[in-house]
């Protein structure tokens, strides 16, 4: 008889479903994937470029250090590039810090409607994840200070938030900062920086203290998800943590390459913030017009909230024999809440057509 388990928890995490782009009975082209918050206009010309120049090595390990995309990112976002590691996705940064730093008898804190994979880290190191209650959609500083303890190791926000699309200030991102216990490492989790204006994603905050991380991605706005890159900025201190428990060629050559064409195509990145910020404003008044609201969202989606969860339910069939595919977040406590991510024109269109004749 052997009795091998897995760490506590683990056997409740739900498995993910969100990743489907087909639906039964829909031609493939009429299919309009919403669901993952994937920038429309893919990726800049030159990260694919850079990609398909990597054919000719594909026989050879990557950069174990990652020094040119570090270095490009230092450049672009104007930050130490011995302060920057690069993983496989974010999904990988916030899983070596999980591994690193919190164990069994130590806390993990996630917020309410917070990203999925703080919580699933944290059961995988062995710790306790803690979730704090937001208030109104909105991440609670006072309450995950009243939350922590002498067992709490990391405390994660995304900012803006997913699935909320809301945001929360410098001022309140330092309180937390600063009143954290000395133990207790902040992340600060920018997946969705780039579509603020004007938001460094934290950097700052991590450049005035030894205890906050942030974390970014080449998923979004860089249009490369299939890629696998995503960075961290942290004090060096926890950057050697970090480098210590990472493989040593944990991001592939193809991915490394299109990232840093991706991040040095500043151009392409603004057009893209540009056109997200129109068309998320048309995607929310258009579906606010037909009696659905949603938070205030600084992101490339938008949480649409419908009257009841079985609307929401119905709304979501309606869509899909529509063709079109968004993300319900019951699993992150929003029954009535359907996540849309911001297409291109054509997209906000369907979507907002499709809503009109459902409601
Ligand atoms: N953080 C947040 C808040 C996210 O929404 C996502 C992607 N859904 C990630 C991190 C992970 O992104 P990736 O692993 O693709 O970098």
């Amino acid at each position: 008889m052997t009795d091998i388990r897995p760490q506590p928890g683990i056997l409740d995490i739900a498995l993910y479903e969100g990743g489907e782009s087909a639906l039964p009975g829909v031609p493939p082209e009429r299919v309009l994937k919403l669901s993952s918050n994937e920038n429309p206009f893919g990726p800049s010309p030159k990260a694919i470029e850079a990609y398909q120049a990597c054919a000719s090595s594909l026989h050879r390990y990557p950069s174990s250090d990652h020094r040119a995309l570090r270095a490009a990112i230092g450049e672009v976002h104007g930050l130490d590039p011995d302060r920057i590691i690069c993983g496989a996705g974010s999904d990988e940064i916030i899983s070596l810090l999980c591994q690193a730093y919190a164990g069994p008898g130590d806390e993990v804190i996630h917020t309410e409607h917070g990203f999925a994979m703080y919580r699933i880290s944290a059961l995988a190191a062995g710790a306790t994840p803690v979730e704090v209650r937001e208030r109104e959609r909105v991440t609670d500083v006072e309450a995950i200070l009243a939350a922590a303890n002498e067992r709490t190791r990391l405390v994660f926000i995304a900012n803006p938030n997913n699935p909320t699309g809301t945001m929360i200030g410098g001022n309140a991102l330092a309180r937390l900062a600063d009143g954290l216990p000395e133990h207790a490492l902040l992340v600060l989790d920018g997946a969705y920086a780039e579509f603020v204006e004007d938001y460094d994603g934290g950097a700052a905050l991590v450049e005035a203290r030894d205890n906050v991380v942030m974390t970014r991605t080449f998923s979004k706005i860089y249009g490369l998800g299939g890629l696998r890159v995503g960075w961290g900025y942290a004090p060096r201190a926890v950057i050697d943590v970090l480098n210590r428990v990472r493989g040593p060629f944990n991001v592939s050559g193809p991915a490394l390459a299109a990232a840093e064409a991706a991040v040095r195509d500043r151009d392409y990145t603004a057009r893209c913030a540009a056109e997200n910020r129109r068309l998320r404003a048309m995607l929310a008044e258009g579906l606010a017009r037909l009696g659905v609201p949603s938070d205030t969202s600084q992101a490339n989606f938008v949480l649409a909230r419908f009257p009841s969860a079985a609307e929401a339910e119905a709304c979501d069939a309606w869509l899909r024999r529509e063709g079109i595919i968004v993300r319900r977040v019951a699993g992150y406590g929003l029954p009535e809440a359907l996540r849309i991510t911001v297409g291109d024109e054509e997209a906000v269109r369907r979507v907002i057509a499709a809503v009109r004749d459902f409601r």
